[in-house]
Parts: C-alpha cells; sequence; structure tokens
C-alpha cells in the first residue's frame, strides 16, 4: 500500500502527470508488485482519473468524509481494478452507523461484484485511540455515553461484521449485530444526556448585533487608549508560566486525592500571586496570572463545559513524539457555571496593574476535541461560542479589563480544497465574533495565534476585529509580519520577539532589531512587544531572564522615540 491522500488536494496538471510517469515506472520495474494506492480524508473529485488510471491493483477511497465520491468512482472503475471502502470513520471516536455503511457496500456490491471490493477504516488508525476496552472507569466515561463510542480495536472488529452483513453471511450470529447497532444509534438519537433546547433556540436567535462589537475599531481604540493608558509598546505574554514539576506534582497528587482540593488551591494562589508580583518587579505592562491552574487550554474548558466527556487512556499522537488526550464533545454545549472568573478576579486584586483575562476560543476548542458526528461542526462550534461569549461577559462583570481568546488552531481546520475554504472561515470568524462581542468598546480583546502563515487568510483574520492580535513571528525574522503589512492591518499587532521553544535567551540587541524591524512596516502606536506564544514548557531561570531582556528592549525603544520627537 502506498499512501497518496495528496491524490485529494487540488493538483495541478504536472503533478497529476508525475503519479502516472512515477506509478508506470513502478509498474515496469516491479511487475509482480500488486500496489494499493489509499488516499483520504477528502473526495478524488477532479483527480479521480488519475487514480483509476494509474498501473495498480487496487484504490482505497474515504466514504466518511466524502461519500458524495461513491457514485461517481463506481462509474469510472476500470474493469479489473478493486476498490477498498473507506466506511469506517478513522479519525473520530464514534461506533460505525452499520445501516449506512451497508447502504454503500451493497450498492458497490450491486454495481461491480463482492470480489472487487475490499473494505476498511477510512484512513489510518494513528489517528484514533487504541482500544475502548481500557475504559473501565464508569464515573469517567459513564456507560451510556461509552456504548456510542468505537476506538482502533472496536473498528476493526466493525469491519469485520460490516463484511458479513454485506455478504448476507450469517456466521456467528452476525444480524444480532446489526440489531445491536440499530438500537444503539437509536438509542442515541433520543437519549436525554445530548440534548438541550434553550440552546438550540438561543443559537437561532442569535443576530447580525451579537456578531457585532458595540462601535468599530477606531472609535473603540480611542476609548481604550483613555481608560488603559498603556505606554507606547506595551510589554505582555501569551499566558502560561512554566508549569513545573512541582505545579505537576501537586495535580497528580490531587488526582490521587492525597491532598483536598483546598489545598491544591492554596498552592495554585501561591504560584499566582509569586508570578503577579515578579511581572510587576521587571516593569511588564499588562500582566497575565500564569494559567497554573490549567492541565491543558482545552481540557480545561472541556472539564467544566456541558457537553463533554473525558477518558483514562484515549492518547493519540498529535505531533513526533507528542501525545494529546483529546476530550469527547458527545452533546450540546453549554456553560453551566463561570470557569475562569475566580482566577482571574484573584490575580487582578494582587495588582493595580492589568491582568489579561484568559481563554482558549471556541475553533481551538473545536478543533482539538473528537467532535459529535451527529450535526454540523459548525454547529458545535457556535454552542461553544455562546459558552465562551457568557464566559467573557462575566469577566468584565469582574472588572476585567482586557481578554485574550487564543484561537492557534484557525488555521489547522481549513478545508484541504480551495473551494471549502471561505464557507469555514466565515464559521470560524463568526464564531469568534459572537464570543467576543458581548462586551463594552473599553474591554479590549485579545487574541492569539501560533504556528501560522497569514497571507492567505488575512483578510479573514481582520474580519475577527480583535483589539490586539499577538502572533508567532521570531522564528521568520518578522516576515510573517509582512502579510499584515501589505493588508495595512489597522487594529493593534503583538509579534513575538522571541521563540518561546528554545531555551536560549534571547538579547536585549536582538529584540530591539525585530522590533526595529516591525516597526519599518507597521507604525509603532500599533505595536505590542510579548513572546512568540506561552511560556508553560520553560522554566524559571530562561523565563526571568528572557523577559527581563524584553522589557529593556521596549523600554528602550521609547526612549528612542521620545528623544527622537523632543529633539
Ligand atoms: N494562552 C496559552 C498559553 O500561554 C496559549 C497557548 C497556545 O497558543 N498554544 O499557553
Ligand atoms: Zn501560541
Amino acid at each position: 500500500q502506498l499512501d497518496e491522500p495528496f491524490l485529494v488536494l487540488d493538483l495541478k496538471e504536472n503533478e497529476k502527470s508525475l503519479f502516472h510517469t512515477v506509478y508506470t515506472k513502478i509498474g515496469k520495474e516491479c511487475p509482480k508488485l500488486k500496489i494499493i494506492v489509499a488516499t483520504y480524508f477528502e473526495g478524488l473529485r477532479d483527480n479521480l482519473q488519475t487514480a483509476v488510471s494509474l498501473p495498480i491493483v487496487a484504490l482505497h477511497i474515504d466514504i466518511v468524509r466524502y461519500p458524495e465520491q461513491l457514485d461517481e468512482v463506481l462509474n469510472t472503475l476500470p474493469p479489473k481494478l478493486i476498490i477498498s471502502l473507506g466506511v469506517v470513520d478513522g479519525r473520530n471516536v464514534w461506533k460505525n452507523d452499520f445501516t449506512q455503511s451497508l447502504q454503500f457496500i451493497v450498492k458497490a456490491i450491486n454495481k461491480i461484484g463482492s470480489e472487487r471490493i475490499m473494505l476498511a477504516p477510512s484512513c489510518s488508525l494513528l489517528h484514533s485511540p487504541c482500544d475502548l476496552d481500557l475504559e473501565t472507569n464508569e464515573k469517567v466515561l459513564i456507560p451510556e455515553i461509552k456504548q456510542w463510542l468505537a476506538f482502533a480495536k472496536q473498528k476493526i472488529a466493525e469491519i469485520v461484521v460490516l463484511k458479513y452483513l454485506a455478504l448476507k453471511d450469517n456466521m456467528g450470529n452476525i444480524t444480532s449485530k446489526l440489531n445491536e447497532n440499530i438500537s444503539i444509534h437509536n438509542s442515541r438519537k433520543i437519549s436525554k444526556i445530548i440534548y438541550n433546547e434553550e440552546i438550540k433556540q438561543r443559537l437561532d436567535e442569535i443576530t447580525e448585533k451579537d456578531t457585532k462589537r458595540e462601535n468599530i475599531f477606531y472609535d473603540r481604540r480611542k476609548k481604550q487608549y483613555r481608560s488603559l493608558n498603556l505606554p507606547l509598546f506595551p510589554t505582555t505574554t501569551i499566558g502560561s508560566f512554566p508549569q513545573t514539576p512541582e505545579i505537576r506534582n501537586w495535580r497528580a497528587k490531587l488526582k490521587k486525592e492525597e491532598i483536598t482540593k483546598t489545598e491544591y488551591n492554596d498552592f495554585l494562589k501561591k504560584e499566582t500571586k509569586k508570578a503577579i508580583h515578579w511581572q510587576e518587579e521587571i516593569g511588564i505592562d499588562v500582566l497575565v496570572h500564569g494559567e497554573f491552574e490549567r492541565n491543558d487550554m482545552v481540557e480545561y474548558f472541556g472539564e467544566q463545559l456541558e457537553g463533554f466527556v473525558f477518558t483514562e487512556n484515549a492518547w493519540v499522537q498529535s505531533y513526533g513524539s507528542r501525545c494529546v488526550k483529546p476530550p469527547i464533545i458527545f452533546g450540546d454545549v453549554y456553560r453551566s457555571n463561570p470557569m475562569t472568573v475566580e482566577w482571574s478576579k484573584y490575580a487582578q486584586s494582587l495588582t493595580k496593574k492589568y491582568v489579561k483575562g484568559m481563554l482558549t476560543g471556541p475553533v481551538t476548542i473545536l478543533q482539538w476535541s473528537f467532535v459529535r458526528n451527529d450535526q454540523p461542526r459548525w454547529q458545535t462550534c457556535m454552542q461553544v461560542a455562546l459558552a465562551i461569549r457568557d464566559e467573557i461577559i462575566d469577566l468584565e462583570k469582574a472588572g476585567i479589563k482586557i481578554i485574550q481568546i487564543d484561537e492557534p488552531a484557525i488555521r489547522e481546520g481549513l478545508p484541504l480544497r480551495r473551494i471549502d475554504w471561505e464557507n469555514y472561515l466565515e464559521w470560524a470568524v463568526r464564531a469568534f465574533r459572537i464570543a467576543t462581542s458581548g462586551v463594552k468598546d473599553e474591554t479590549q480583546i485579545h487574541t492569539h495565534m501560533c504556528y501560522s502563515e497569514f497571507n492567505d487568510i488575512i483578510h479573514n483574520i481582520a474580519d475577527m476585529d480583535a483589539d490586539v492580535i499577538t502572533i508567532e513571528c521570531s522564528r521568520s525574522q518578522m516576515e510573517l509580519l509582512d502579510a499584515f503589512a501589505n493588508f495595512k492591518y489597522p487594529n493593534e499587532i503583538g509579534p513575538g520577539v522571541y521563540d518561546i521553544h528554545s531555551p536560549r535567551i534571547p538579547s536585549r540587541d536582538e529584540i530591539i532589531y525585530l522590533l526595529e524591524k516591525a516597526k519599518e512596516v507597521i507604525p509603532a502606536e500599533q505595536l505590542w512587544v510579548n513572546p512568540d506564544c506561552g511560556l508553560k514548557t520553560r522554566d524559571w531561570e530562561e523565563t526571568k531572564k528572557a523577559l527581563i531582556e524584553m522589557v529593556q528592549a521596549a523600554k528602550s525603544l521609547r526612549k528612542k522615540i521620545t528623544e527622537s520627537v523632543l529633539l
């Protein structure tokens, strides 16, 4: 099997013809080799001809992500080519709907005969947790929800069952498995824990007004300038401070019930207090509370929102050797209680400077979870957006003047085909705007994005209308800023001035150099000074040294500008 998901992208003519060249060569040199080409995550669409004309034995297609392609593929298939039907979702955690899969399989059998059909998961099972049987704690994953799920091991079993069902081979009492599957899916449709009429109605009632701040940025800016009274080149950080072994240790002890929640919170309060005082001491302008209470920027919110469930062992690879345990969104999402207000209020009570409220945005929460498959993703995203909106309004009520909503995953949600980009970007931006538009003009909304290229989505980013955006920028030596400069991005920007992935301490001069470079393309009064991203993976020693350099660099630039005006 050769994996060629490239075949579901928008291809140029020369790329298409390369497929012929390469596969013809492989075919000539290894005439006895039986090759399967696997495509997934999208449909072949205009690359169908290229795929079916390759000298291969079998072609795998993704029927979960793009069921629309089945008819066309069946009609186009050359007489001997075998088709592998990816009917079981390899990218999500839900039990397969046998009734629906059988419709696809039977259609294919009727058209080309069962000898030329293989069954498979839609894609590699790398993206799926291993084994649902390992989830034995019914308090963590309640049986009602567990019965709706299938992880890698269960997905393989589903494929075998589908085979016998499709062949009408009643081996091992297979029809009872179909009946069981039907009743499980019916139970999901009428479950009392999934649906919440109130939130559905709230979604229906969203108006244009709910997606807009009271006034345009130009007017908000004046009000914020007057009320916040920040210096030129205001300094800030992206949110998290080092998650030290000590913090992790306390969290583990709480989980094992070796300490009480009060003891744990008292410890976190001490850490927060130290962080606030230290930021004051070195002269940062807009402070953060440090996010010590958060295990993960999505999990922390999922744990407090309704509609989410967690597992004990459902780890999947994120990148390299890193793994994550994404929450599962099984039902309508809503907020029953404030999630971050107490921590923000506590941190703000310790200082006269502004402490930023810190939230994860609706698109990132969606993107980094396993999402329910019984309604469109955008609908789930809007529910999360409303929950975040309520949280932002509560933060404002609690006296928080600056609130940051992180959206690092906006770009990674982009569909694979260009033609589908606008639709996604439209609802992603709308979700952000719904979340952030419930506050007064004076309340300053920040957003943060990292690992991103901005050129081709800059107008959508501008459309988010955050008062300030902080971005990862140092590794590209400020080149990512060009997108904002060319677009004449009107709102404020904090291009990251040092790389938080490296333990290296940036020198004051190099930060000044980067800021001077930024100042050449973005007016100085629009610029903020901050690191590329949160500092949770760094240790305190590096963090302290680096931030001192950053604050001093900003001060030196301020001085230079003041002097140039005066002299
Ligand atoms: N506020 C988060 C933090 O500082 C942002 C993390 C991210 O962008 N990935 O950790
Ligand atoms: Zn980041």
